[in-house]
């Protein structure tokens, strides 16, 4: 279980995005256009496409919408969340062409294979192959829900209209926004949104998209209002009746029908799986996607996927050293290039302005700068005895070089009595680009830039000295 967690706690090496966040490499993405990490609370989210994780059936936007976001035909076990299956059986129904006779037809029940409920528990009519779905319950208070939606639909377009109104220079992409918003553009071929997303930007569509959404504003919604009548307590069923335990619903199975609401097991109704979405995230400051997923809902591959451990040179904590406070002691870390290009990296120490009080430990930085090969899975590392030499490592400073990876030896100070130690420091690299093609010499070579990040590293908690505890 140990090395498990070992593997999985990514938190001792955290990586400070361009918001300022702290963030383990696998939770940042790194934007190839504007050389930045962005982490999930500095992009813009964007809804993909909806699907049913179990049937994994495509439901357009607007599909989605009248559906209420549920599927149409997977349901869960409103006993214990599984997933119900459909039973298939034979059952003799009267012939429509003999009045006396009989005839069979194949109907279905829905069954939970895991804790037996069904449908027909609860009395559900069968339902016959072909009769088209099972019927669907109408909320207690589904009209004042839809009335409320609706007035707060309004409320947000008078004030996103506003806003734009007040900016002088509109974001591009602004139409794209309210086609989605009415689920105009699920219902387009993708080919389409694109060209109109391309339109959208000399801003012809968006002001008759602006002057249909006016109609909206005539609904009118009744306010609530309180009433003196109180329903009399029900003395007979809650004080004269034993309480049988299982007839009545628990907590959780009564919110997972948060409209309905059943006190008794007699009340239980098939639930509608929830439809799932597939998301793509965008750069707020150069909008270029930076995750793009597959339309395919049975895809788990990515058009586009910027994740900055593809790009930026993961650091970890090889060896823990025994910290003892303000003396110092070697730590090991580790450096591997996942990128196609080789990187010549640098450690640098931070600024004074750039310290801050969660920083408990001097790290000293070599001044020489080393060379992190590039990502070859073709190459075997351990062959490759070469490797230690052709680069002229100087073994003080660098324990092991093994393809595109290699080890550290620095030195750290404690700064404190007690508790953890924590260094940071800004790694340096150059980066070929090879999206962003290099404009000096026409654009027939990749852009080369460098870049730094700054790195927080966790070593783990300082050995406290007999005195500081007395
Ligand atoms: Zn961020
Ligand atoms: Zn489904
Ligand atoms: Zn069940
Ligand atoms: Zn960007």
């Amino acid at each position: 279980m140990d090395v498990i967690n070992e593997i999985f706690a990514t938190n001792k090496v955290l990586y400070q995005c361009a918001c300022g966040h702290c963030k383990p490499l696998t939770h940042i993405y790194f934007c190839r256009y504007c050389l930045k990490m962005r982490c999930k609370d500095c992009v813009y989210h964007e809804v993909d496409s909806q699907y049913c994780q179990h049937c994994l059936e495509y439901i357009p936007t607007i599909d989605a919408k009248l559906k209420k976001n549920k599927c149409a035909s997977c349901f869960q076990c409103p006993n214990c969340m599984h997933t119900l299956t459909p039973r298939t059986f034979l059952a003799s129904v009267p012939s429509e062409t003999d009045p006396n006779g009989m005839t069979t037809r194949k109907a279905q029940f829905l069954l939970c294979s895991y804790c037996k409920w069904s449908s027909k528990d609860v009395g559900i009519p069968d339902q016959f192959i072909g009769s088209g779905g099972w019927p669907e319950i109408e909320a207690p208070n589904r009209k004042r829900v839809e009335g409320l939606v609706d007035h707060y639909r309004v409320i947000a377009q008078r004030e996103r209209m506003e806003k734009e109104k007040k900016r002088i220079n509109p974001r591009p992409g602004h139409a794209i926004h309210l086609l989605d918003k009415y689920g105009i553009s699920a219902s387009l071929s993708a080919k389409l949104t694109e060209s109109l997303r391309t339109k959208a930007y000399s801003g012809r569509i968006s002001s008759n998209y602006l002057s249909a959404s006016k109609s909206l504003t005539d609904i009118k919604l009744e306010p609530s209002l309180a009433t003196d009548d109180v329903e009399p307590l029900d003395v007979d069923t809650f004080y004269n009746k034993d309480l049988i335990e299982s007839e009545i619903s628990s907590i959780e199975q009564r919110l997972m029908q948060v409209e309905m609401q059943p006190n008794t097991v007699s009340q239980f109704y098939p639930i509608s799986k929830m439809l799932y979405v597939k998301r793509s995230l965008r750069c707020k400051e150069c909008d270029h996607n930076i995750i793009k997923p597959e339309y395919n809902s049975s895809s788990i591959k990515f058009k586009i996927q910027l994740s900055a451990f593809y790009d930026i040179p993961e650091v970890k904590i090889a060896s823990t050293p025994k910290l003892i406070p303000h003396k110092e002691s070697m730590v090991e870390l580790t450096f591997k290039n996942p990128y196609q290009y080789g990187m010549h990296v640098c450690l640098q120490p931070l600024k004074d302005e750039e310290m801050d009080e969660s920083i408990t430990g001097k790290i000293i930085l070599p001044k020489a700068e080393f060379i992190l090969e590039c990502k070859d899975d073709t190459l075997e590392p351990e062959l490759d005895s070469t490797q230690k030499t052709r680069y002229n490592d100087d073994p003080q400073l660098i324990t092991f070089r093994r393809g595109n990876k290699i080890g550290l030896r620095l030195t750290v100070i404690p700064e404190i009595d007690s508790g953890r130690c924590r260094v940071c420091f800004r790694l340096r690299h150059d980066f070929v680009n090879s999206v962003v093609q290099n404009k000096s010499t026409g654009g027939s070579e990749p852009q080369v830039s460098w870049i730094s990040h700054k790195i927080y590293v966790d070593l783990g908690p300082v050995i406290e000295s007999k005195e500081s505890i007395a």
